[in-house]
């Protein structure tokens, strides 16, 4: 007998643990004929609503259910590596609480698991449907700024709903960083990857638990984990602004001893100035975000801190 685990990051998602549960049982029937067993992990990420409540009811009745309770909210990123990390199983899959990545495409994506010519099973949606335009605008930047900077193939659209082999899931495990970002991680560590698509679900109870803001910040750290260029951006407008300013000293030397122009153009100089301390304090910007994410990185925190689990 083979063991899956259902791996459910959930921060207040009271009205979704008993829904998704149910939703997932319907697919039971058809692993139980490929002789595979479920191991259900909620992992709580600091909910201040009644999930861990439903989780324990759920395994009062059901002992496949299990949860890791986090000590605070750790964000999703934490959530998935303590999934894993906490995963027994020889496969593993990733999903939403919300019913965003809908349990019915699991059989679908077994079978390519079972060819043997997979190593993981990802989803992507196709479109953005209930989504605020802005937000779909700005993703798409985002996606197709990472994806000319780095190396790691980031998908427009890609969901973190992942179906993974062992050896999957210990590559991901094996990749300790506390900043974490998955998008980037799963396209990193390579392997032989299958893409589904569907169309977007819309979240069924409750609401997003990302704000605008809360995903501009997660799009920086995906770009400061997987690429450098930024770094490079800086030193080569540096070296621009260098050329720049050796051509304008040379035009105002000459300009003087011809024409001789010694104290006008004061207001050209001030805009001059402010322009480059601009730029400047942008680029040192750019070194202290690197900086803060090493300094992170060197403290090596845990990346979540368990509170309650069985
Ligand atoms: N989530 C989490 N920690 C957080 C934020 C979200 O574990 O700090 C979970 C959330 O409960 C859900 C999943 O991550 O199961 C995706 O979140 P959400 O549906 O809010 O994101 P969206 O689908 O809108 O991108
Ligand atoms: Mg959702």
């Amino acid at each position: 007998m083979k063991l899956l685990s259902v791996i459910v990051p959930c921060y207040n998602e009271e009205e979704n643990v008993r829904d998704f549960y149910d939703e997932l049982m319907k697919t039971e029937n058809f692993f139980k004929q490929k002789d595979i067993e479920f191991e259900v992990i909620y992992i709580d990420d600091g909910s201040k609503d009644g999930t861990v409540s439903e989780v324990k009811k759920l395994h009062e009745t059901d002992p496949r259910v299990h949860l890791v309770s986090f000590s605070r909210n750790f964000g999703k990123e934490a959530g998935i590596y303590a999934g894993l990390k906490h995963a027994k199983g020889d496969f593993a899959v990733m999903m939403d609480a919300d019913l965003q990545d809908p349990p019915a495409l699991l059989p679908e994506m077994y079978g390519y698991l079972e060819s043997g010519e997979y190593d993981s099973v990802a989803t992507r949606r196709v479109d953005r449907k209930g989504e605020p335009p802005i937000r779909s605008f700005f993703a798409r930047q985002f996606y197709s700024l990472i994806n000319k900077m780095s190396n790691a193939d980031i998908v427009d659209g890609a969901r973190d709903y992942r179906l993974m082999s062992r050896k999957f899931v210990d590559a991901i495990l094996s990749m300790g960083e506390y900043n974490r970002f998955s998008k980037g991680i799963f396209g990193w560590v390579g392997f032989r990857t299958k893409w589904m698509e569907f169309e977007n679900v819309e979240r069924k109870k409750g609401e997003t638990k990302w704000s605008f803001w809360k995903l501009f910040l997660y799009a920086i750290d995906g770009i400061i984990a997987f690429t450098t260029v930024p770094l490079a951006f800086a030193s080569i407008l540096g070296c621009l602004f260098c050329v720049l300013a050796c051509v304008l000293i040379l035009t105002i030397i000459v300009r003087t001893l011809v024409l001789g122009d010694p104290t006008s153009g004061w207001p050209s100089l001030v805009c001059i100035i402010s322009l480059i301390s601009g730029v400047q304090l942008f680029c040192l910007g750019i070194v202290g975000q690197y900086l803060s994410k090493t300094y992170l990185e060197v403290k090596k925190r845990p990346i979540y801190l368990v509170g309650e689990e069985f």
